[in-house]
């Protein structure tokens, strides 16, 4: 396993009393006795552990003792009531596709891989929702939705779980449409540390009952319970989808244009921002030929007149902005290939750069702040020297600046540290929020100090009714004040 820069504390976290006490064979064994006494989806093994230690990013990897693979929510209860007991950590896993190291169990203990819970319970299309195990796939939802001529829209890139999708309130390339992962969620099944399962919301499309405790899983990044079934919103597959591609001078020019013509109403569907470096990292990898200029990726959805009209006006508005070139994608596969290279574009970044690991920053700002901010963005990711791109969800004003690093260069991790922490500055000062949609994990939990301080001992209160010994996810979102980097 690569040497990594760690964060300054996990080594403390490590060393806490959250880390069990209890003698790894027991552990296995009390393990495989709450999976129905299945050895086989209790794993000590390296390769496990190894695959459950890290994500994409530079973070430093920390094995978790153990690996769980259950199928039901009682197994999750049984290993919750195990955990709790012992005071043994557990972090959630989905697809492992989050960004900020919210999956690395970095006390150890055990990593619980819902993947297995990948049945999808039912499809009620007179009801527009679907019923659906954590570990379902938001491809495999909407390959069963399809069938009914519905979709499920979220798309966050990675063909992520939706039981992780929901923890992160993940969002993507039509949130500008249809909005991010709270606003799908009618209801949750979720498992508490100690083992008691709870039910959240209803299958009604609204709900005043109460305090909204499905809003406050949403996000909860595997700190608060681990969520073992949804009930989603599905939305009709609109009958005519039209999307251009729209190159422009500058890459100020593009962010203008989106600005516009989400400041006019434009009804479109995706609006995305990709930077030239990303276009020819997108062409280099799947074999496109894009034109290699800053490049707006819209796609407008619904009647023909509709979808029309919502081109006519983008267009409009790009023309004003000095567009060099457009093109249309208007047959399904032709889409599909943009939408796929677009969601492709940090895999695409190993064909420039082999070896090295992606990092993506996650700000989200007021639409009319935009520019300034893509702006700064630039001139900072240029004055630290650092090897990278800007795409965005520029509908919704957030934005991600990906860089490319060695993770073994102390040099360079510190300087994405500064261009990382720049941006989170500026957003805040603009009125924006230091992460849109990627979360906290553990890369922003400072980030999150600096956005929200007078909120943190609330944040910590309700921590502490949902997981009073803190084995959900250590060192994640709120440390414990005897984790917190913040706390000296
Ligand atoms: C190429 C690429 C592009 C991406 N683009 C986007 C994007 O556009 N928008 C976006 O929002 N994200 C994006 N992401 C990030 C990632 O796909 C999302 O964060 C996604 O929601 C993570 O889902 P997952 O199943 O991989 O969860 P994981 O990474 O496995 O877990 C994420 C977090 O949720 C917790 N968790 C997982 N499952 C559960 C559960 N059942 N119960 C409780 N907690 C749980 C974990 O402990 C962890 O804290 C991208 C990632 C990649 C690699």
């Amino acid at each position: 396993m690569a040497r990594r820069i760690g964060h300054p504390w996990v080594a403390r976290i490590r060393q806490s009393a959250l880390v069990s006490a209890l003698p790894s064979a027991d552990l296995v064994d009390g393990l495989v006795a709450a999976l129905g006494g299945d050895a086989s989806r209790v794993s000590a093994g390296d390769s496990d552990r190894d695959l459950h230690s890290e994500d994409m990013t530079f973070h430093h990897p920390v094995r978790p003792d153990v690996v769980v693979y259950p199928t039901a929510t009682h197994e999750v209860s049984a290993v919750l009531a195990l955990a709790d007991r012992h005071r043994v950590p557990v972090t959630p896993f989905g697809a492992g596709s989050s960004l900020e190291g919210h999956v690395i169990p970095v006390a150890g203990g055990i990593s619980i891989d819902l993947t297995r819970m990948d049945r999808i319970v039912a499809v009620e299309p007179e009801n527009l929702l679907a019923v659906v195990q954590a570990g379902v796939t938001r491809n495999a939802l909407n390959r069963a939705a399809g069938e009914h001529g519905l979709q499920f829209p979220v798309d966050p890139g990675a063909d992520a779980t939706l039981g992780g999708m929901a923890a992160t309130n993940a969002s993507g390339t039509t949130t500008v449409r249809y909005g991010k992962m709270r606003a799908q969620v009618l209801a949750l099944e979720a498992v508490l540390p100690g083992g008691r399962v709870i039910r959240t919301g209803s299958h009604a499309p609204k709900t005043s009952a109460g305090y909204d405790l499905t809003s406050l899983l949403v996000g909860s990044e595997g700190t608060l319970a681990v969520i073992t079934a949804l009930t989603l919103r599905l939305h009709g597959i609109p009958e005519h989808v039209v999307a251009a591609r729209i190159s422009f001078p500058t890459l100020d020019a593009a962010v203008r244009c989106a600005v516009a013509a989400v400041s006019v109403g434009a009804g479109v569907t995706r609006i995305e921002l990709v930077d030239t470096l990303n276009m020819t990292a997108i062409n280099l990898y799947s074999g496109t030929s894009y034109p290699e200029v800053p490049c707006l990726l819209v796609e407008a959805a619904g009647t023909r007149a509709s979808v029309d009209g919502d081109l006519e006006l983008v267009l409009a508005l790009a023309e004003a902005e000095g567009a060099v070139d457009v093109a249309h994608e208007r047959a399904a596969e032709a889409r599909s290939r943009l939408w796929s290279a677009r969601h492709d574009a940090a895999y695409s970044w190993s064909q420039l750069w082999p070896g090295m690991r992606h990092c993506s920053t996650d700000t989200c700002v007021p639409v009319s702040q935009l520019a300034g901010a893509v702006a700064l963005a630039q001139a900072e990711l240029e004055r630290l020297g650092l090897r990278g791109g800007i795409l965005g969800h520029v509908g919704d004003g957030n934005f991600h600046v990906g860089v490319t690093l060695d993770p073994d260069d102390a040099e360079e991790v510190s300087r994405w540290h500064q261009l990382s922490d720049a941006l989170v500055r500026d957003a805040l000062a603009r009125g924006g929020t230091c992460t849109g949609e990627h979360g906290i994990g553990l890369g922003k939990v400072g980030a999150l100090a600096l956005e929200h301080p007078d909120l943190l001992p609330l944040y910590r209160g309700v921590k502490g009714v949902f997981d009073p010994h803190g084995i959900m996810n250590p060192g994640k979102v709120v440390p414990g004040d005897a984790d917190n980097p913040a706390s000296g």
